[in-house]
Formats: structure tokens, C-alpha cells, sequence
């Protein structure tokens, strides 16, 4: 080319720099901010035990070999054009299949949407029912649930569950605000706590909708349950994963499931991931997911649909992550638990599944860190201990608790934080 064109691309003096009110007051994500200031501190030399990743680092997690062998053979069979844009019909069928086997639940081929992803999928169902104003109901903390509000404008009722609950809402939080709601989102086991519901308490909240739902008149639109359970094959076996269908069939009309292979198989960066519900919403869902173009990569969806359709296999693969992950969980448990036994200010909830802890640092009585940002940076930049602090999930500043990601470490480098987060703890502690 014998002319390049130095072009003027700055934002115009209008309002908002031109763009629309939805994507100017999108905020970006506080996790991605945190991990950017941890990478500088690396880049330095700093030894850094990093827990804000929700993501596997292959150096730790590889996918299954399986899962990579039918992905390559995928592709060396010249499986690349389009996929449907409702997925391929082999995998939609290897879901259906699953979640019969796996989790006594029968849908029809109808009822199976598969996306880019489980993103996709919570997006697309939040925008098959909201209208602007309609009530989402969340707990919090959870995952991105004020975004996708947002995003589709709808009114967010974020309903606050408490350490001893596990982090997760009970019956009894979320009753008094599901009259007129249009959604209620529900996550177990929970980004970020690892936690799952217990079995009666999520009856209980699936017989709420329930009867919140014979309570409407015709004229009036249901409330749906959009229930993610994208970590339930990562499950630790004392916390026993339920699903709101099978507790309580008649929820079935209403509930949206949100599942894939990103967390079970390690896969995150393989984009597959499905819905599975009552047809007349699976429909709308995938009209809007065919419009986007978010479906999942071809190979990818061969490959899923080949480990899904043969009996037992996904939970075994999933198994042999979990067990990576729980070893992990377990050994960063025991050593804030040991702090605590020292007198130190570290509190955390036993290891429950998922990539995630939850801890407690109140350091402020101790003349430390006050605010839950101010904390954070004393354990990275004194420890060497990268955490993300439960602000990031919707959670009013002050709670001093921290979601601990275990996805992107290793044994070694769990141990060896322990000492330098107790050093850095008793620095703060008055001696003698
Ligand atoms: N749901 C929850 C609860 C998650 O934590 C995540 C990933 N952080 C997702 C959905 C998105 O998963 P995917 O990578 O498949 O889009």
C-alpha cells in the first residue's frame, strides 16, 4: 500500500462519547483489574501465590486427553464449516442423554440449547424473559448477575446470604421477594464460595417458585428459575449436588438450566456450553443465540458430544479435576485454619467443591487494613497472597470476606504462601 492513513479515532464531544446508555455504563470486571496489578507484581519478581484467576492454568489443568484426542480428530475430519446454529443435533442429543442418565431428568431434544459457553447461555435467558423494568432476584454473592441486569435493563433485587448459610440464600431470604419477580437466578455449587445447596433448603426455594407461580393468573407472565449448575460435576462428594427439578417436578415449566464443559473438563477456552428447559423458552433462547452467531465451535461440539454420550465417562474425567482441585482447596484450608489456631485474623468455610474458598481477614481491629481493597492490596504486596474480595460479586463493601481460586496453582506454591501470609499477619499482631 503506497498510502497509510493517520486516522482521528478519538471519541466525538458528544454525551457519553457518542455510544448508547446500556454500553457506556457497563463496568468492566473488578477481577480483571485485580489480575492486572498482580501480573505487574510478577513481572517484578515477586513471588506470588495468585487465587484471583476463575480459570484453570494448563500448566496445572490440562483438559482430559480424551476430550483433546476427539477435538483434533474433529477437526483432521474436516468437521469446520457452520455448525446448526442451534448446535448439532449429536451433541444436543448426548446432553439430553446425560442429563438422563446423570441426573434422572428426561427433555425432549427441544429442550437442549447449546452456546459458546455457559455466558451465552445465561444472556440468552435473561433476554428471552425480560422486558426493560422487569425484577431479577439474586442472591449475592454471586457471578455477574448485576451485569446481565444491566444489560438487559432489568430491575436487580440482589438478596444478601450469610457466611453460615454457606454463602447461599434460603428459602426464608428470598420468600419476601418473589412476588411479581420475573426471574430468580440461583448458582450451586457457588462461584465464589465453592458451596452448594443443601437438599431441603433448595426443595424448600423450588416450591416457592412453584407456588408463586399457581398463585399468578393467566394474565399474568410466570417466574422463572434460571438455575446454573456449571461446577456440579466438580461437586466435593460431603456436599452432594441437587437440582431443583428432580426435588420438585413442577418447577420443571419454569426452570433454565445453565450447564457446560468449561469448569467440568477444565475447557474454558473451549467454548461449549447448553440450556437445557422447557421447550418454549429453549426456542426463544435459541433464536437469540442464532442471531448473535455465540454458537460453540464445531470440533468442539463433535468432541463434547462424544465424551457425553458414553456412559459414566464425564463423571469420571470430571472426577479426576475435582480431585486436583480438592487436594488443592483442602491444603490452603488447612493452612488458614492453622493461622486462626495461632491467633491470627483468618477465618474460612470448609472446602466444598468448585475452584473456590472463602476467607475472612479482619484486620483492621489490629490497627491493619480497614477497607476490603486496602486489605487485599497488604496481602498481595506483604504476602505474596492474590485474593479477590467479595465486592467483586456484589457484596456491599466491608465484609472482609475474599474468594481463594486454586484453578492457576500449584501444591508448592499453596505451602509456601502460608508462611509468608503468617509472617506478614504477625507483623501486624502487638508482641509481647
Ligand atoms: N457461571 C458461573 C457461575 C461462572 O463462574 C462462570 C465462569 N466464571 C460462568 C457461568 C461462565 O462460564 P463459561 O466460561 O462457560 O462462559
Amino acid at each position: 500500500m503506497e498510502t497509510v492513513l493517520d486516522l482521528d479515532l478519538s471519541a466525538p464531544d458528544a454525551v457519553q462519547e457518542g455510544v448508547g446508555n446500556v454500553a457506556f455504563h457497563l463496568v468492566g470486571s473488578e477481577i480483571l483489574r485485580i489480575a492486572g496489578e498482580v501480573r505487574a507484581l510478577r513481572e517484578k519478581g515477586t513471588p506470588i501465590c495468585d487465587l484471583t484467576v476463575g480459570d484453570f492454568s494448563p500448566k496445572q489443568f490440562r483438559i482430559p486427553s480424551a476430550l483433546e484426542a476427539e477435538v483434533i480428530a474433529a477437526y483432521q475430519a474436516g468437521e469446520t464449516n457452520y455448525p446448526p446454529s442451534d448446535g448439532l443435533p449429536a451433541l444436543r442429543s448426548a446432553v439430553a442423554a446425560f442429563y438422563e442418565r446423570a441426573l434422572g431428568l428426561r427433555y425432549p431434544l427441544g429442550g437442549i440449547a447449546i452456546a459458546s459457553g455457559a455466558r451465552p447461555v445465561l444472556w440468552s435467558a435473561y433476554q428471552a424473559v425480560i422486558d426493560p423494568g422487569d425484577v431479577v432476584v439474586y442472591p449475592i454473592p454471586s457471578w455477574n448477575n448485576n451485569h446481565y441486569c444491566h444489560l438487559t435493563q432489568a430491575k436487580g433485587v440482589p438478596v444478601a446470604a450469610r457466611a453460615e448459610t454457606g454463602f447461599l440464600p434460603t428459602a426464608k431470604d428470598l420468600a419476601p421477594h418473589l412476588a411479581g419477580a420475573r426471574l430468580l437466578v440461583l448458582n450451586s455449587p457457588l462461584n465464589p464460595a465453592g458451596t452448594g445447596f443443601a437438599k431441603d433448603e433448595l426443595a424448600a426455594i423450588a416450591r416457592l417458585v412453584v407456588e408463586e407461580n399457581r398463585r399468578r393468573g393467566p394474565e399474568e407472565r410466570p417466574l422463572f428459575l434460571l438455575f446454573d449448575h456449571i461446577y456440579w460435576l466438580l461437586a466435593a462428594d460431603s456436599a452432594p449436588h441437587f437440582t431443583p427439578v428432580a426435588l420438585e417436578p413442577e418447577v420443571a415449566r419454569y426452570t433454565i438450566f445453565v450447564d457446560g464443559i468449561s469448569k467440568a473438563f477444565a475447557a474454558t477456552g473451549l467454548r461449549v456450553g447448553w440450556a437445557v428447559g422447557p421447550p418454549y423458552v429453549m426456542s426463544r433462547m435459541r433464536d437469540l443465540l442464532g442471531h448473535v452467531g455465540a454458537w460453540a465451535p464445531r470440533p468442539e461440539q463433535v468432541a463434547s458430544a462424544k465424551i457425553l454420550e458414553q456412559a459414566g465417562l464425564a463423571e469420571t474425567l470430571a472426577h479426576e479435576i475435582r480431585g486436583g482441585l480438592l487436594a488443592r482447596l483442602e491444603l490452603l484450608h488447612r493452612g488458614l485454619v492453622s493461622l486462626a489456631a495461632e491467633g491470627l485474623p483468618v477465618e474460612a468455610l470448609p472446602p466444598a467443591g468448585a475452584l473456590y474458598l472463602s476467607a475472612r481477614f479482619d484486620l483492621g481491629p489490629l490497627g491493619g487494613p480497614e477497607s476490603d481493597d486496602e486489605i487485599r492490596r497488604f496481602l498481595l504486596e506483604e504476602a505474596g497472597f492474590a485474593v479477590v474480595p467479595f465486592h467483586a460479586f456484589g457484596v456491599p463493601k466491608g465484609s472482609r470476606w475474599f474468594r481463594l481460586s486454586v484453578g492457576a496453582v500449584g501444591l508448592p506454591e499453596i505451602e509456601s504462601a502460608i508462611p509468608r501470609l503468617r509472617a506478614a499477619l504477625r507483623r501486624l499482631v502487638p508482641t509481647g
